[in-house]
């Protein structure tokens, strides 16, 4: 296989630490979600935002979403189903319809999109923020963090007060306090000096968690206010364009009930 994607590359640490950042995840060709929720980050001042991976596959629009992430120059770390895309990942383990949108979602990337999505890094470290698609643990091996052991055993794998995952498009906050992991009730918590954190920023454009509206990370680093926020878009469109492209129909239905 060419062009094996290097899984040690960093991007460097900003030395100005922007004040407000926005971690997006899995958008996964969902354009109206996206367009929904850049605009929100717009309204809300961020300084800077950064994007988990899997901005392709399931959705209609691969091309329209990587190019605008590519344009606007949004660090990104790799998805599997963007190594999917791109020949790189055995898709056996895939169910039907994830497939049938990869193979498909293959035909269609531009050259200049694939070249995007191959250049991507394993994870980007921020000083203070820690991010990658599906856990710390083993990046390239796109497994889930699905409960507090799974949790636990990743905590030992970043050196960063936060880490930020996708993957499993469940958004979550685990708050360690010296070895005991708690979930706070409410999506919003204040980041404390002594504790450590590991929260899912959700889904993009398929959010699986019986909400069908967008969701991403807000991080405020002056008054340490962390949030998952939640942004409504038009589901019509993004299912019509998965119908109109001859994509599985449960991939335009799923949308509406968020799972
Ligand atoms: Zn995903």
């Amino acid at each position: 296989m060419t062009n094996k994607i290097d899984v040690t590359m960093r991007y460097e640490t900003r030395p100005d630490r922007p004040p407000r950042i926005a971690v997006i995840s899995d958008i996964h060709a969902n354009l109206p979600a996206l367009q929904a929720v850049l605009q929100r980050i717009e309204e809300l001042k961020v300084d800077q935002v950064y994007c988990l991976g899997d901005i392709v596959g399931y959705g209609g629009h691969p091309n329209e979403c990587v190019t605008i992430l590519r344009e606007k120059k949004v660090p990104c770390v790799l998805g599997n189903h963007d190594q999917a895309a791109l020949g790189e990942l055995d898709i056996t383990n895939f169910n039907a319809v994830a497939k049938q949108a990869i193979r498909w979602t293959q035909n269609e990337l531009s050259k200049e999109n694939q070249d995007f999505l191959r250049s991507r890094p394993m994870e980007i470290s921020l000083e203070d923020v820690f991010l990658v698609h599906a856990s710390p643990r083993n990046p390239e091996e796109w497994n889930y963090i699905l409960s507090i052991p799974d949790a636990h055993l990743n905590f030992e794998h970043f050196k960063e007060r936060i880490c930020c995952i996708g993957h499993s498009h469940q958004p979550f906050i685990i708050e360690n306090r010296d070895g005991k992991l708690m979930c706070p009730e409410e999506p919003q918590i204040e980041i404390q000096e002594q504790y450590r954190y590991l929260v899912n920023v959700g889904s993009v454009g398929q959010p699986r968690d019986h909400n069908p509206e967008s969701c991403f990370a807000l991080y405020d680093r002056n008054t340490k206010r962390l949030e998952l926020v939640r942004v409504p878009y038009d589901i019509d469109a993004a299912q019509s364009r998965i119908l109109e492209q001859g994509l599985p129909e449960v991939l335009a239905t799923r949308l509406t009930y968020g799972s």
